[in-house]
């Protein structure tokens, strides 16, 4: 397999970076190519603005839609964007790296999202009318790919269990493996966490590595995450709701998984 690693940690010798050098050399020692996006080390440009096209807009309002479609559709595109979305389409399984900070992703990688979702290769892709809503949600540019999070939180996994006062991880993850992932067109695999990251000392961090290991072995068997297909016939379009007889009278992200 082709497997793009995008990696977003500023230390090489942190937890996140030993775990970034056992997966690539795990994955090469199973005979899989990987291409790794290090952000920090390429120094990835974080914040979308009107240089991400070689178009100027001399003055004129600078539209984060329309701009991007523009240079997408016209081979204008900044070319950091380009190389990235290149890696993307030779991937068949692409997985993200990172700590968890403030409930989310470093904003770096943020930042690499925003950028390389450009319209017309991550969103805005298909038909899009009363009828149809575009090829999101299952479908897309990225459908037939896997993807997976690689994340290490600080926190306890109790802290993230469905009662605790994080809230729960899959619930904190959602955004990204739905809206970022299966939006244009990831199949989804369950996140590989590290927990208690503070606690980790080398017996704990073999144990960590004996257990992605076996993830990364079983990347293209595992079972994604059963999010339900946009075009599937679960929501009604174009108010995009899920139907009354399906998960009657509950609400919340769970919903969106079969
Ligand atoms: P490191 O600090 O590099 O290492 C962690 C431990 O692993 C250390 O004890 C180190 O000695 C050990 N270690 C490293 N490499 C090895 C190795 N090769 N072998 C053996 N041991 C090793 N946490 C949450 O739960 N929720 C949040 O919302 C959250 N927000 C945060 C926001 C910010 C801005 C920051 C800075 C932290 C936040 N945290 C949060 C904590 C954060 O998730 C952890 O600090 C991070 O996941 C730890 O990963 P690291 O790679 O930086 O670990």
């Amino acid at each position: 397999m082709n497997i793009l690693l995008v990696y977003a940690h500023p230390e090489s010798a942190s937890l996140n970076g030993s775990l970034k050098d056992f997966t690539v050399k795990h994955l090469e020692n199973a005979g899989h190519s990987v291409q790794v996006s290090d952000l920090y080390a390429m120094k990835w440009k974080t914040s979308l603005d009107a240089d991400d096209s070689l178009d100027s807009i001399n003055g004129e309002f600078f539209d984060a839609v329309m701009s991007s479609r523009q240079a997408f559709d016209h081979g204008r595109q900044s070319e950091d964007i380009a190389i990235e979305q290149e890696k993307l389409r030779w991937a068949d399984t692409v997985i993200l790296q990172f700590p968890l900070w403030w409930f989310s992703m470093p904003a770096i990688l943020k930042g690499w999202v925003d950028r390389v979702y450009a319209n017309g290769f991550a969103y805005g892709v298909g038909e899009h009318s009363d009828t149809h809503w575009g090829d999101r949600y299952g479908e897309g540019n990225l459908a037939g790919k896997r993807a997976m999070l690689i994340v290490t939180a600080g926190g306890w996994e109790s802290h993230y269990s469905a009662r605790g006062i994080n809230g729960p991880i899959d619930d904190i993850l959602f955004p990204i493996q739905h809206g970022i992932l299966y939006y244009p067109g990831f199949d989804v695999l369950p996140p590989f966490m590290v927990y208690r990251t503070n606690k980790v000392d080398q017996a704990k961090f073999i144990d960590i590595t004996h257990e992605l290991g076996q993830r990364l072995d079983h990347l293209a068997i595992t079972t994604p995450i059963g999010f339900r297909q946009q075009n599937g016939g679960s929501y009604a379009i174009p108010q995009l709701t899920l139907r009354e007889d399906i998960a009657p009278d509950r609400s919340g992200f769970a919903i969106h998984i079969e």
